[in-house]
């Protein structure tokens, strides 16, 4: 099973990155042949930056993954700007897409409505990229959170569409979302999913947040006027709490509501606060010792990154063997 997933070196990593991507990443080290991370800065320039803090980014991103349990012997971790592959596969890629579908793309709409100043064609191209990412490799799987399954589908449908015209060359990918956790909500508007670069503060978990300003952020945590720990109707933001408390004590949604039935929602935020603490802290424990050594850091990106191109290279030659490009 070849295993691909991309995550953007923008902001802080948080809590629904975390439980919906990271922690498959990690358990997919053992089941992927190969499992490919990307830390996607390209992916990053589709809204504002600033080089220098996305220089630093890529790094805390990188020890993050590391510190959660990442390892670039069982897996092969790497930065996207570093294997031209992806951006040269996004033009031909382009060929096959629809104007129209990336136009319907709900996580396009949203962000560019958010831009003040400009809304970029970068924006509007991020799921051909994405598409490039994935299909380079041959991947069979992407695991994600529940907000990418619409670009898993354009991605696959880019992919029919290459192979009926050109042949079968490129794989369909599937999306692999988690049971529990796949679409975890900002804490204080649980109707929006917990946002790098959308969101509220306060609603937003980061996974280097110190214990207390953790427990501070649950909380406070939007609920609503009734008082049973279950979820339902109107009940977003306990629903929520119930998923992130299931994760983090690796038991299922009808235990949490089976176990808080009668309880307040004082307690139950309590208990919440106390289990993500816990799950939090060792990979922040981890993320403090492998931060500080960036030449480190830049090896084992330049070592994946080697490794990456060494599977992506023979896919573009096929690739533009395929379309026409260049000499027989
Ligand atoms: P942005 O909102 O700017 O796109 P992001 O928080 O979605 O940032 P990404 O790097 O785009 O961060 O996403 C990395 C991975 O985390 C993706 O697989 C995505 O599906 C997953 N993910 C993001 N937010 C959530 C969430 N709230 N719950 C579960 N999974 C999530
Ligand atoms: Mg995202």
């Amino acid at each position: 099973m070849r295993i691909f997933s991309g995550i953007q070196p923008t902001g802080q990593k948080h809590l629904g990155n975390y439980i919906g991507a990271i922690r498959q990443y990690v358990e997919g080290q053992d089941r992927g042949d190969p499992a490919i991370y990307c830390i996607v800065d390209l992916h990053a320039l589709t809204v504002p930056w600033d080089p220098a803090s996305l220089r630093e980014s890529v790094y805390d991103t990188t020890a993050i993954l590391l510190a959660a349990g990442l390892d670039p012997d069982r897996s092969i971790l790497f930065r996207q700007s570093d294997v031209r592959e992806h951006t040269e596969l996004t033009w031909y890629l382009a060929a096959l897409t629809a104007h129209g579908d990336l136009n319907r793309m709900t996580q396009f709409k949203e962000k560019s409505a958010k831009q003040r100043e400009l809304a970029s064609a970068g924006l509007f191209f991020y799921p051909v990229l994405q598409a490039a990412d994935v299909l380079a490799y041959k991947a069979q799987e992407v695991p994600v959170g529940e907000d990418q399954r619409q670009h898993v589908e354009l991605m696959r449908e880019i992919a029919r569409r290459f192979n009926e015209r050109f042949g079968p060359i490129l794989v369909e990918p599937e999306l692999r979302v988690p049971e529990v956790g796949a679409r975890i909500m900002d804490l204080q508007e649980p109707t929006s999913k917990m946002s790098t670069t959308g969101g509220s503060e306060s609603g937003t978990v980061l996974v280097l947040d110190d214990p207390k300003t953790v427990t501070k952020k649950i909380k406070s945590a939007v609920t609503d006027s009734g008082s049973e720990v279950k979820r339902g109707e109107g009940k977003e933001g306990i629903a929520n709490l119930i998923q992130i408390l299931a994760v983090a004590r690796g038991s299922s949604e009808e235990e949490v509501e089976r176990e808080f039935e009668g309880s307040g929602y004082g307690d139950f935020k309590g208990a919440v606060a106390e289990a993500v603490v816990d799950f939090l802290a060792p990979v922040r424990e981890r993320y403090e010792e492998l931060r500080p050594d960036e030449a480190a850091l830049e090896q084992a990106l330049e070592a994946g990154a080697e490794k990456a191109r060494a599977l992506a290279s023979p896919t573009l030659a096929e690739v533009r063997s395929a379309i026409g490009i260049g000499p027989t």
